[in-house]
């Protein structure tokens, strides 16, 4: 079978490989779509010091079942042979404290597909058969592919405790960042998007998104001129950027809560009186949660966000090296790439 192989930072192509043997509770796996994340990217770059090379990339996968144990333990979902399924791409250990707490997304021991261990840009792939979710009928391969990335967005707004009526502001219009934004909207909240892009900027107009500006030092009263004075009662910072960063304190109403989910690249110095001050709640997100997947399919599947607005490429699986290479010369061309198996 072929996989999309990253041999070490840079160096990534096509690469025969024995299909897999799935072992005790997995599940074989055709895959049929594969989403481009911003973490294939940075593994891409050597951008992050989790990936182990040489890795088979790919996390966000969509994919027809082959084969899966019979035992209803191993398989409590009752999958069988051809059965149309996403994947939860983050393995956990189930033992340690926030795993006995239900909170496997941030287990200690987390490992994560095409990060710690290889992913699913291939032609077949073995993964835990708990660990999938049925499609929701009718839902095409590459609209299932978004489900995941859909999923983070929507567990960061949950750490937000995001309530209707509320505004969110959202630092970084990538494809989480928008994805929150149409997340947002769904749950009858108003979305404020922060980027200094003027093209993604636009990308959430047409999304629906009101209110698009950029950061800067006139950000703080352009916010409090939409918000009446009071701020923002949510701030989700999906961009990682250090300014960003720090300007998500000053964005947050009193009694505000502040979401980190994206990944800075350097510790960050931060004015934490005005934390006390606010009384704000700071929280970090990381990945999601499998109800997340499941909520995020159901939400694609019932029209109710038009995730493959985000869609700029599909493109076939042969063609993904050359994608992820331009991609990665390029990041500012591209919203979502999703290949096809
Ligand atoms: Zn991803
Ligand atoms: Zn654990």
């Amino acid at each position: 079978m072929i996989t999309v192989y990253l041999q070490s930072p840079g160096q990534i192509g096509l690469r025969e490989a024995p299909e897999p043997t799935p072992g005790p509770g997995q599940a074989l796996l055709r895959v049929r779509a594969a989403g481009v994340c911003g973490s294939d990217i940075g593994a891409f770059r050597g951008a992050n010091p989790l990936v182990k090379y040489p890795r088979v990339l790919g996390h966000e996968l969509a994919c027809e079942v082959v084969s899966v144990p019979g035992d209803p333990e191993q398989n409590p979902r009752g999958f069988r042979p051809g059965d149309a399924v996403a994947v939860d791409p983050y393995l956990f250990c189930g033992r340690c404290y926030p795993c006995s707490i239900g909170r496997t997304n941030c287990c200690e021991a987390l490992r994560v597909l095409g990060v710690h261990v290889d992913g699913g840009m291939a032609e077949y792939f073995a993964h835990p058969a708990d660990m999938l979710i049925r499609l929701p009928p009718g839902l095409d391969w590459v609209r299932a592919a978004l489900a995941e990335p859909l999923a983070i967005a929507l567990h960061g707004l949950r750490r937000a405790s995001l309530k209707a009526g509320e505004r969110i502001a959202i630092s970084g219009a990538g494809p989480i960042g928008l994805l929150a934004a149409m997340a947002s909207i769904r749950a009858g909240a108003v979305p404020i998007m922060i980027d200094p892009l003027e093209s993604r900027l636009q990308a959430a107009q047409a999304l629906g998104v009101r209110h698009a500006l950029r950061p800067g030092p006139g950000l703080a009263g352009e916010i409090a001129a939409i918000t009446g004075g009071r701020m923002a009662e949510a701030v989700m910072e999906a961009s990682g950027a250090a300014q960003a960063v720090a300007a998500s304190l000053e964005i947050a109403s009193h009694a505000g809560r502040v979401v980190l989910t994206g990944w800075p690249k350097a510790a960050i110095t931060l004015d934490t009186a005005i934390i006390t001050r606010k009384e704000l709640t700071v929280s970090g997100a990381r990945t999601s949660g499998a109800s997340e997947l499941g909520e995020a399919l159901s939400i694609i599947a019932g029209g109710e966000a038009d995730v493959s607005a985000l869609l700029t490429r599909v493109v076939p699986a042969a063609d993904l090296p050359g994608a992820i290479r331009e991609i990665s010369d390029h990041p500012e061309r591209f919203m979502k790439v999703v290949a096809t198996f």
